[in-house]
């Protein structure tokens, strides 16, 4: 008997709610009965807006999650695509292997990663996961099941990385993890004085991991000041010079969870502004420490269910990139237009893209990108739509796993090329794997 549901979902900025029909995913699923219908896979809903809704039929992935096999020589993992980030890492730190990218959360499932393309703080060295994968498996579209690679079926390769669940379900991925000695990092903090340094610094530090976060509190001389955060795994000699153990090891932890949704959002231009302010003063200049992995990589997860802070009406993040090119004068103008309009980002994070990754619809270019959260109001949305412009004219893109509102016309602007390849290839069909999303943008 197929378990199915009703359920209320909503993408991780709960800005957009709907009611959703929703399958569990098994491997005695007759999806060809189910591909009748329009139908999108679901993983972990880290996704901020509706890119994992689709209520006629919504394929639950994240408890299709067996390791299927791990060599701890080589490094490699063959993983059901539900397979979580944290679940992984619980698995694979002990023998000294860790994930080639990270998104800023363990709580995504490998399918997830792949069907946005996920960037980590490596970019500039090591690309997207795209480049860590070995081998997909999905259904596609006519119901088959089909192995692609960047050497086999390379064509719906591309498709899928990036494709957001456009081409079809992902069932298993096998990637190449990282080799580490430790599971701390050795974590450098860098003050900057402006944009310009912002920028030279992270073109200059030859650090695996780095990224910044950008004081909007700052304005003439000192605008686009950062505090930069870089890292390295750190090595076994250094933690045994700094009479460190070295506990090879990586634990789920429950942390701290907000018991409600508040009724309003607690973040506006006040007190965002004074966050920023007082962020950048209070922390230590310069200093280099070693810190744990969750601490690195998925220091928001300590809040179990955090995007609650922002009320009953969500929140949207906005993240765009803009050609390395452009990056400079396009990034003044944004920070510049959000300070006179009085909307400040909470949290807002800035990174370096080495390249454009593989994936016809993968969201890096050679630049940066800068991502950043706002509370859901009636004035947010008009000036969401100027940023578009503005993005539009530095001739940049926004990260469609992070979108839940941008008009078509500026998506299409956007995404010209990429669109018209996607939409005119044999591995996509119009209306099959269908997200709210895809019809919002695509049809
Ligand atoms: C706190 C936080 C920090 C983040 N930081 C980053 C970051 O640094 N870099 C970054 O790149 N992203 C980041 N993200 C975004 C996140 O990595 C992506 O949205 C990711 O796709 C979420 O995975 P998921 O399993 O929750 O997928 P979902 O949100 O459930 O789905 C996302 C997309 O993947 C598709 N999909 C999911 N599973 C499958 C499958 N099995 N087969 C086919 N399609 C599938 C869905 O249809 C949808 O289009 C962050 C998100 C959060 C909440």
């Amino acid at each position: 008997m197929v378990k199915n549901n009703i359920l209320r979902l909503s993408g991780w900025g709960r800005n957009i709610r709907s009611t959703c029909k929703v399958v569990e995913y098994s491997e005695n699923l007759n999806l060809k009965d189910f591909m009748k219908k329009k139908l999108i896979a679901r993983g972990m809903g880290r996704s901020y807006g509706d890119s994992s809704l689709q209520p006629k039929l919504t394929i639950n992935m994240s408890n299709h999650n067996n390791v299927i096999k791990f060599d701890k020589k080589k490094g490699t993992i063959s993983v059901e695509s539900g397979a979580s980030i944290g679940q992984l890492l619980e698995l694979t730190v002990r023998f000294g292997w860790f994930m080639p990218v990270s998104p800023g959360t363990k709580n995504v499932t490998v399918g997830g990663m792949v069907a946005s393309n996920v960037h980590g703080k490596n970019h500039h060295v090591d690309g997207g996961f795209s480049n860590f994968i070995k081998e997909i498996s999905l259904i596609n579209k006519d119901g088959k099941r089909i192995r692609c690679s960047k050497k086999y079926n390379s064509d719906l390769f591309v498709m899928t990385v990036g494709g957001m669940g456009l081409t079809g379900i992902i069932t298993n991925v096998t990637f190449k993890l990282l080799k580490i000695e430790t599971s701390k990092v050795l974590q450098k903090k860098i003050f900057t004085k402006d944009l310009k340094e912002t920028m030279q610094v992270f073109e200059k530090e030859k650090n695996k991991y780095s990224v910044a976060w950008l004081d909007f509190s700052a304005k003439n001389k000192e605008l686009g000041r950062c505090i930069i955060f870089l890292g390295e795994h750190a090595t076994r000699r250094e933690l045994q010079k700094a009479n460190l153990v070295n506990n090879l090891n990586f634990k789920m932890r429950n942390f701290i969870s907000i018991p409600f949704e508040l009724p309003f959002s607690v973040l506006n231009y006040f007190s965002i502004n004074l966050f920023n302010f007082l962020y950048y003063r209070f922390q230590k200049i310069n200093s280099k420490k070693f810190v744990g992995i969750d601490k690195f990589f998925y220091p928001l997860d300590r809040i179990k269910n955090w995007n609650l802070v922002y009320g009953e009406k969500g929140f949207i993040q906005y993240q765009f990139v803009l050609p390395k090119i452009y990056s400079y004068d396009g990034i003044v103008e944004i920070i510049k237009y959000l300070q006179t309009v009085n909307q400040l980002p909470f949290l807002p994070v800035l990174k370096f893209f080495k390249k454009s990754d593989i994936g016809i619809m993968s969201f890096p270019i050679r630049g940066y990108t800068l991502a950043m959260d706002f509370p859901v109001s009636e004035k947010i949305i008009p000036i969401l739509n100027q940023l578009d412009k503005i993005v539009i004219k530095f001739k940049g893109r926004i990260y469609l796993t992070k979108d839940s509102r941008i008009r078509k016309n500026n998506f299409v602007k956007m995404y010209k090329k990429e669109i018209r390849f996607f939409k005119n290839n044999k591995y996509y069909k119009k209306g099959q794997f269908s997200s709210l999303q895809s019809e919002r943008l695509l049809n």
